[in-house]
């Protein structure tokens, strides 16, 4: 008898954005003349970099001719592309990362719901709360979970971040041997210093613990202050592996690639206590399971790095950071009290009522739609996430609507 994996009998389903989609649609339906604005999700909105583009275009030329054409490249790819990034994202930062040390994929959605593979089932796993949604589904896939009961998994350890701290969680109460951390947060927009990091770096060394952090936003910190990796920590490269994205960075939502930088010293345990390096176990799992990302789309990524690329892209994201300066401000301007929207494209709004309530409210005077944050955790409750992907033109109509009822 073929049975299933029970544990997605577990999983609670991912309601939140089909919901805002079901609302909208019946809001459109009775109000046919409704303009709606949608601020609500985190998908980038203008046009891929000219120098991608270019670098695109030719790539897929070289594979229109058989004296440069490409079957399979290097599963963990080319060898450009992990260089590329070794040099401007580490190296050039001051943080020494050897290029066999990045991994391309074709999403770090994927990555980061992939890796928990190299853990065994027993390992207790803390994420924050609210949170993005692929850490914990993924571990509640792979069985580490018990059931999902007032709002939370059993045995998961949930780090609360709040208005009472900042929305920078403290350390758990429980000893946890994986953790999950996203800065520049995804949906608070909260960033951490090297100070607050280096509190996780301390705490997984002590405990033996390996961190998960998750920077598919770095590219939006402006703040020279700010870390971009968490390996500008010391000694983070024994605990922690990082998770980047071309997506947020260089609008690659739909092209595809991202990058996971195991750094060679990054440890784990065996059941007898003794240390397993992992970027071995993630090159088997890697080349075993994924077989590379489109050589064209990997010369686009390249083509990032460039000057052009550089200078393009700085621009597209001093783009959105404009728009999320508006928001935040006029919502500040409203009495609202805001995160984010500084060195992120989200802006965490608290409401003064639930979630979904204010959802309804701008939703049927503004024709706004935003995220409820309830929808990413139960501490999300109360709070919304606006998002700064749109056009100028729909952000200050959208701002102007609100400050028009609110
Ligand atoms: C958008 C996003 C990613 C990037 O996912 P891709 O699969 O690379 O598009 C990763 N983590 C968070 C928190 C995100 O919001």
């Amino acid at each position: 008898m073929i049975t299933v994996n029970e544990h997605y009998a577990k999983l609670q389903s991912s309601y939140l954005f089909s919901t805002i989609a079901k609302k909208v649609q019946d809001y459109s339906t009775k109000n046919p003349d409704a303009q709606i604005i949608k601020l609500g999700i985190g998908d980038v909105t203008r046009a891929l970099p000219q120098a991608c583009i270019t670098a695109f275009h030719a790539a897929i030329d070289e594979m229109a001719a058989d004296q440069s054409f490409k079957g399979y490249g290097p599963e963990q790819g080319y060898g450009f592309l992990r260089e590329a990034i070794a040099r401007h994202d580490f190296t050039d930062r001051g943080v020494s990362i050897d290029p066999t040390d990045v991994f391309i994929s074709d999403g770090a959605k994927c990555d980061t719901g992939n890796i928990q593979e190299l853990f065994s089932a027993g390992i207790r796993v803390a994420v924050p709360d609210p949170v993005y949604p692929v850490y914990v589904d993924t571990n509640v896939m792979a069985g580490r979970t018990g059931f999902f009961t007032d709002g939370r998994y059993e045995h998961l350890v949930y780090l609360d971040s709040t208005e009472e701290n900042n929305f920078l969680p403290g350390l758990p109460h429980s000893p946890v041997d994986l953790i999950y951390l996203c800065f520049p947060n995804n949906p608070t927009g909260q960033t951490a210093t090297k100070e607050e990091l280096k509190k996780w770096v301390d705490y997984a060394h002590e405990h033996k613990a390996l961190i998960l952090f998750d920077a598919a936003y770095e590219a939006f910190i402006r703040n020279d202050n700010l870390p971009h990796s968490i390996f500008e920590i010391p000694g983070a490269k024994e605990v922690a592996i990082e998770f980047r994205s071309f997506s947020k960075t260089a609008g690659f939502t739909g092209t595809r690639c991202a990058y996971t930088i195991v750094p060679e010293e990054c440890r784990a345990f065996n059941k007898d206590g003794e240390v397993v390096h992992l970027k071995p176990l993630w090159n088997r799992r890697h080349t075993t399971k994924f077989n590379g990302v489109s050589y064209p789309v990997q010369r686009a990524a390249e083509a990032v790095f460039s000057s052009d690329g550089q200078k393009q892209v700085k621009e597209l994201i001093d783009f959105y950071l404009e728009n999320a300066r508006i928001i935040r401000e006029r919502m500040s301007v409203l009495g609202f009290s805001c995160t984010g929207g500084d060195n992120s494209p989200y802006i965490w709004i608290k409401t003064g009522q639930d979630s979904w309530s204010f959802f309804d409210l701008l939703l049927a005077e503004a024709h706004v739609v935003c995220t409820p944050g309830s929808g990413f955790g139960s501490c999300g409750e109360g709070f919304i996430r606006i998002s700064a992907f749109n056009s100028r033109e729909n952000v200050n109509a959208a701002m102007d609507r609100i400050s028009g009822v609110l």
